[in-house]
């Protein structure tokens, strides 16, 4: 159980018109993360209904989702797995591209990094177009995990991400 609301943390997110580009609002997650509660009852939220040990790894996607994804893993006894931008990690990866509204972008996982029927969560600061999600997801089902759920801090809803990620549970804490 969490001290801390979802309301708690929507009010500490900041907002930030026009970062990194004109058009974009921009949810700063930073002053959650300066606040020892609001970490540390933000873990608990994207934690919760999950015991330590009935999940075998958390995935987290570089860079911020790193940060939720390792103190989530810590607090349930969990392995943590990295998702990195191409070219990032130094043994053999198997890799994923998804496409942005100008371009396309590659992330990838360590080809020994889940095992085959491991439990695993993933877990990342937000959900926006849901390109990433979708590609860090099909990495893990490449790999034969065992996908619990998806947990966000964040939704932007109006992105419909949801729709890229069909047939996976998916639970947010804050939605806009
Ligand atoms: P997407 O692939 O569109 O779901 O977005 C992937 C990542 O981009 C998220 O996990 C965030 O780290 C970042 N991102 C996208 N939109 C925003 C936003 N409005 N504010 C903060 N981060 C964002």
């Amino acid at each position: 159980m969490s001290t801390v609301t979802a309301l708690e943390i929507e009010q500490a997110i900041r907002n930030v018109p026009d970062f990194p580009k004109p058009g974009i609002q921009f949810k700063d997650i930073t002053p959650v993360l300066a606040d020892a509660r609001l970490f540390a009852g933000a873990i608990d939220l994207l934690t919760e209904n999950y015991a330590p040990g009935s999940v075998d790894a958390i995935v987290g996607i570089d860079a911020r989702g790193f940060i939720f994804a390792a103190a989530a893993a810590l607090k349930l006894k969990a392995g943590f797995v990295p998702v990195r931008k191409v070219g990032k990690l130094p043994f053999k990866t198997i890799e994923q591209s998804y496409d942005l509204e100008y371009g396309t972008n590659t992330v990838a996982m360590h080809v020994d990094a889940i095992k085959p029927g491991a439990r695993v969560l993933l877990v990342d600061d937000l959900l926006a177009t849901g390109g990433t999600s979708a590609a860090a997801i099909a990495l893990m089902n490449q790999l034969g995990a065992h996908i619990l759920e998806v947990r966000f801090l964040i939704e932007l809803k109006f992105l419909d991400g949801r729709s890229k990620i069909p047939g996976v549970p998916t639970r947010s804490i804050v939605v806009y």
